[in-house]
């Protein structure tokens, strides 16, 4: 059975193994087109700062820790001071309200 979709909130701890297989997928995906397409602007998604490519890091919404997976739904940039500051705490309230895009140029 895997009907873990939709069921975001129940909050269960995964076990290693699934932990290691995902982050194994992390190299892979960061090669892919969709991690390509959503570090293309450069912006954390956090902070809303622009950063390189080289400075963005993978960040899993649902940590890996908490059943999350590294696919297009769970993965967004972040750069390595929002990533590293987050903890374990899943930041969906963070996403939910977006900084505003800073328009300057
Ligand atoms: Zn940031």
């Amino acid at each position: 059975m895997n009907e873990d979709s939709g069921n975001l909130n129940s909050y269960v701890f995964a076990d290693d193994e699934h932990v290691r297989r995902e982050r194994a997928k992390v190299r892979e995906a960061k090669r892919s087109r969709w991690w390509q397409q959503k570090t293309a602007r450069g912006l954390c998604s956090y902070c809303g700062k622009k950063f390189t490519f080289k400075e963005l890091t993978l960040d899993h919404i649902v940590p890996l820790s908490r059943g999350g997976t590294t696919s297009p739904g769970n993965v967004v940039p972040a750069c390595r001071m929002c990533n590293k500051g987050k903890g374990i705490d899943t930041p969906l309230d963070m996403l939910l309200s977006p900084p505003a895009p800073s328009e300057d140029t």
